[in-house]
């Protein structure tokens, strides 16, 4: 039986926005359907590291696989696209997350679910109740509860919004 699945996409060095779509256009297959994408957003980083403006999106997708076997997957894709690990939270040619497993929680060494940041990071919430206006997380929250605490991130979305759940993916 198939899960539904959404991640959360972000680049912020070279072509970004032609990053993340092109991640997704090959992320789909047979094991691993992308039913929606959200508006692409641009985001002023968070955090200590002094970098450009990131490209985000979140994707909706259905798949076959297992947790950690997605993540096998996304993590292959980052690797593909030039993804380096050198400075904790800084520039990226791609990061793929991992935002929300619906009726999966799970903490382990290499993957929590849902994202252990999800509730504090206004470019994963706002293209997630894009997505789904009526989201939760497996406790029963609703996203939009969390968006006060957001309220001061510099976010825009850079396309006109579709009907929810209508996201083309590219
Ligand atoms: P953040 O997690 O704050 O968004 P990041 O995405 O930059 O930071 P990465 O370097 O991409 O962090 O990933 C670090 C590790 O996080 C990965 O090796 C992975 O094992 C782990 N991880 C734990 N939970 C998740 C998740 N839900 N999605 C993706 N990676 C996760
Ligand atoms: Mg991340
Ligand atoms: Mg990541």
């Amino acid at each position: 039986m198939n899960s539904t699945v959404y991640i959360g996409l972000g680049a912020n060095i070279g072509d970004a926005q032609g990053s993340l779509a092109a991640a997704l256009d090959a992320l789909h297959a047979e094991d691993l359907i992308i039913e929606a994408r959200s508006p692409w957003y641009c985001s002023s980083p968070l955090g200590p590291v002094k970098q450009d403006n990131f490209i985000n999106a979140v994707a909706r997708l259905s798949t076959s696989l297992a947790p950690l076997d997605l993540l096998d997957c996304l993590q292959a894709q980052e690797t593909r696209q030039g993804r380096r690990r050198e400075v904790h939270w800084g520039p990226r040619t791609l990061d793929l997350d991992i935002l929300i497993w619906q009726g999966i929680s799970m903490e382990t060494p290499r993957l929590t679910i849902p994202h252990p940041y999800l509730t504090q990071r206004a470019f994963v919430l706002l293209p997630l109740l894009d997505l789904d206006p009526n989201l939760c997380l497996p406790d029963g929250h609703r996203l939009d509860s969390f968006l006060d605490q957001v309220q001061d991130q510099h976010l825009y979305r850079l396309e006109t919004i579709s009907e929810p759940g209508q996201g083309m993916t590219s």
